[in-house]
């Protein structure tokens, strides 16, 4: 199972919303997905429509070590789409988990109890901080996807990222890799979204994924609805640039022999 952290420690950049829709356009595709809402606001449990009578067994229980994996894990709406839902108990994880043995390993040994085969990919929603729970998705992922709010300070706190992940690089997983940086909520009309895009291209280069994400007031609407806009909408602009990145994003998986 591919494992991918879509974080930055920034809040509002998109990191749910490309969460949600990434993972229901691959399971549109036909992979197997597990969404980890490793978010105690629970944005994607909610966005996904799993409503908090479906949460008895959430990420925290899993972090803790109280239930497995697949006791954590609820179906979404979404054929092929399954997810491990988030509560305000993960809020204290964080201080929680400081008292745990290899606290920083917790999620990557709970997904490690994934039966062979249930999951093609595991997409893991983090929350806005570089905590532990940030850095317990790093250590489990083989790869981090970075959302980027197209504006002024786009790339403001994206070194501080880079870091955290260096030094879970060099301390607990050796092979994270940065899959990649998407544009998020990029508009059109817009001058400044383009000068912004241009410059992260300039500085970044070709780690930026090419497909951009435009500002779509669908993209905001469908959560409320706990539907993934792709359901909600899948004409819409925002639904096509999530299908757009996610057939980047198959192309930027290593190929199943060299995973292997
Ligand atoms: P994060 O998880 O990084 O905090 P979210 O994905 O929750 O960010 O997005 C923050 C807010 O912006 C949400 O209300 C969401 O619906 C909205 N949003 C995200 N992406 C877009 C977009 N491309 N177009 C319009 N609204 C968006
Ligand atoms: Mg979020």
């Amino acid at each position: 199972m591919i494992r991918i952290a879509v974080a930055n420690q920034k809040g509002g950049v998109g990191k749910t919303t490309t969460a949600i829709n990434l993972a229901t356009a691959l399971a549109a595709t036909g992979w197997k997905v597990l969404l980890v809402d490793l978010d105690p606001q629970g944005n994607a449990s909610t966005g996904l429509g799993v409503d908090h009578a479906h949460r008895e067994r959430s990420s925290y229980e899993l972090l803790r070590g109280d239930c497995a994996l697949e006791e954590a894990v609820t179906t979404t709406r979404v054929p092929r789409l399954d997810l491990v839902p988030a509560t305000v108990d993960l809020s204290g994880a964080e201080i929680e988990l400081i008292d745990y043995q290899r606290r920083t390993h917790r999620l990557e040994e709970a997904l490690d109890g994934a039966p062979p085969g249930r999951w093609d990919i595991c997409l893991i929603d983090c929350p806005p901080s570089l905590g532990l729970l940030t850095v317990n998705a790093l250590v489990a992922s083989h790869s981090i996807l970075v959302p980027l709010q197209a504006e002024f300070f786009a790339l403001e706190g994206l070194s501080q990222l880079l870091k955290t992940v260096e030094r879970v690089r060099s301390g607990f997983n050796r092979g994270l890799s940065i899959l990649g940086v998407a544009l998020t909520m990029y508009d059109r009309r817009n001058n400044l979204s383009s000068q912004v895009a241009d410059d992260v291209r300039a500085v970044l280069g070709k780690v930026v994924f090419e497909t951009v994400i435009p500002r779509n007031v669908r993209l905001s609407e469908a959560p409320s609805h706990g539907l993934p806009a792709l359901i909600y909408d899948h004409r819409c602009p925002g639904s096509e640039a999530y299908m757009s990145l996610a057939r980047e994003l198959i192309g930027r998986l290593p190929k199943p022999a060299e995973a292997a």
